[in-house]
């Protein structure tokens, strides 16, 4: 400052406390009164806006707004003056808090903390599965916490900030009428903000007490689901299946996901996607089905799966469950998944012998690779059972599809070919472009995994017995197909396009390959392959027998013809 000293004002009101520790400038006292509150309000605003979007953000600023009102009212004594800030600096924690673990588990999960997805996880885990869980991810956790302590620093010098009595001398004031109305306003605001339930249940501290609630009904729930299973199996057990012929079996169902048949080289798509399908389709000629018209009924897993294993009768409570048949049957059950779905393990899953989830992160965002179930396949293979049922729940090309192949293995990236040509033609977005050659790559794994799973049943089947082999997709995708995006589709039919083989160690008659297939009559299939004879067999469902009747599924979308 060039070494002028400051022109002292002839007169200083005396302070009211007499404890000021030391005079301040008088032009530094407006600046240090607007530097805190607004500290305060950018880390409230950054905490909400990672969390929350649109018009969430702003209702949640609006509950936030009680600690700036109470951190701008001067309080005269130093001991309230700490115990304010205590206060007001762990109630914007919670803000900051609230925001990092919702910006976390969208950015890993795209999910929701109060999703089921997140609030199963969160019921089902133990202890040790947790502490595994932090320690899996602990470089990501880690990374998370350097903003979240640097908005911890920031507050506590903020909240150190409020006003204090002393500072109501500065040279400028604003008038009284306006700081009156400014108070009312927000007073105002956010007393609505309070009055309002589904506004107040935001606030990260109710929000999170209730989210606490929910996680432990649900495993209140789960008791109810383990007596919904103990009632399947006794169902199942009355209905008292027999078995169509003596000796050993060893059947497998695998179950894909997301898989489109259009984007498979088997159905005639122009990339080679399925080289090592095609491959054992020539070399095992008339054990080896295609089904050309496969149709799922459902667009996405949970229902389509429920369909599928109480063979399309998922609305009738007492529906049968094919693991519970299988069980009843004789064979021992292996449910073998790469889905850590809560919903999938209580309803489907627990009711085999032996569950082996090769991936413990919930949801399907995880990215462990379907090909790393391979050797838990084959330990099943192994056992001595005479009678084996496995069931093998794969990832397939479930969303983000880069996830679904080994990294650095995608043929598609970037190529001119008749494909991409087709879809810049269709006006597709360079964005679902790129989707799809992300998406045939998941296709092409696929197919090696697929021809693994098979390969590995071929060579476990029992000499002087059979083995049986069906694959299908739970639903199809959208990639461009039909509308400019990718994903799950119930609006178009491109959400409905399934794949379904099978193999058997006799033949399978031609004339199968034509016929429309659907997905939740697939457990009528699975139970002529598994030699499962009960009173309720219906054999018009049943795509291999000479007595099906096709019915066309009602779907969410019209279909101009299921022969297609
Ligand atoms: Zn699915």
């Amino acid at each position: 400052m060039g070494g002028s000293s400051r022109v002292r004002p002839p007169f200083r009101a005396r302070p009211l406390l007499p404890m000021t520790p030391r005079p301040r400038p008088d032009s530094s006292l407006a600046l240090d009164r607007l530097a805190a509150p607004a500290a305060l309000v950018a880390v409230l605003a950054a905490a909400v806006a990672a969390g929350h979007d649109g018009r969430r953000a702003l209702q949640l600023l609006a509950l936030a707004l009680p600690m700036l009102l109470w951190l701008s009212w001067p309080l005269r004594s130093p001991a309230l003056h700490r115990l304010r800030g205590a206060m007001v600096w762990a109630g914007a924690m919670l803000f900051v808090l609230d925001g990092a673990v919702r910006h976390y588990l969208w950015s890993q999960y795209q999910a929701a903390p109060d999703s089921s997805m997140v609030l199963g996880a969160l019921a089902n885990s133990r202890a040790q599965e947790s502490s595994e869980y932090l320690r899996t991810n602990a470089p990501d956790v880690l990374l998370r916490l350097v903003p979240v302590l640097l908005a911890a620093a920031v507050l506590a010098w903020a909240v150190q900030g409020g006003a204090r009595w002393q500072a109501l001398q500065p040279a400028w004031r604003p008038p009284r009428r306006l700081v009156a109305g400014l108070a009312a306003t927000l007073l105002l605001v956010t007393g609505v903000a309070h009055a309002s339930k589904p506004w107040r249940r935001l606030h990260p501290a109710v929000f999170w007490s209730q989210w606490w609630d929910s996680a432990q009904q649900l495993r209140a729930g789960w008791a109810q689901q383990l007596q919904l299973r103990e009632r399947t199996l006794a169902q199942a057990r009355e209905q008292a299946p027999t078995l169509a012929f003596d000796g050993p079996a060893t059947v497998m169902l695998v179950v894909g996901e997301s898989i489109n048949r259009d984007n498979l080289g088997l159905y005639g798509y122009p990339r080679d996607t399925t080289p090592r399908l095609a491959a054992d389709r020539a070399r095992l000629g008339e054990h080896f089905a295609v089904l050309r018209h496969a149709w799922s009924a459902d667009a996405s897993t949970l229902p389509a799966l429920h369909n599928l294993f109480r063979f399309g009768q998922g609305e009738r409570g007492d529906a049968p469950h094919l693991i519970a048949l299988a069980r009843a049957a004789g064979y021992r059950v292996w449910w073998i998944g790469n889905q850590d779905d809560m919903a999938l393990e209580a309803l489907h899953a627990g009711l085999s012998d032996q569950v082996e989830m090769i991936n413990r992160r919930p949801g399907r965002g995880g990215d462990t690779l379907d090909g790393e179930l391979l050797d838990e396949v084959g330990r099943a293979l192994a056992d001595p059972s005479p009678r084996k049922l496995l069931v093998v729940h794969l990832m397939g090309a479930h969303p983000h599809y880069a996830l679904r192949c080994p990294p650095g293995s995608n043929p598609f990236n970037g190529v001119d070919d008749a494909v991409d040509r087709q879809l810049q033609a269709a006006g597709r977005s360079a964005w679902t472009r790129a989707a799809r050659s992300d998406y045939d790559a998941a296709v092409r794994y696929h197919d090696s995994v697929l021809s693994d799973l098979l390969g590995s049943l071929r060579e476990a089947a029992p000499r002087d017995g059979r083995a049986a082999w069906m694959y299908l997709s739970d639903h199809g995708q959208e990639v461009g197909h039909e509308v400019d995006r990718a994903g799950h589709s119930a609006t178009t039919a491109a959400g409905y396009r399934i794949p379904a083989l099978i193999w058997r160690s006799e033949p399978v008659d031609a004339a199968v390959t034509t016929r429309p297939f659907r997905a939740d009559w697939a457990a009528w299939t699975m139970a002529d392959l598994l030699g499962l004879q009960w009173a309720g067999r219906d054999e018009s469902r049943n795509v291999l027998g000479a007595a099906y009747r096709w019915q066309a599924p009602r779907l969410g979308v019209a279909v101009a013809s299921f022969d297609r």
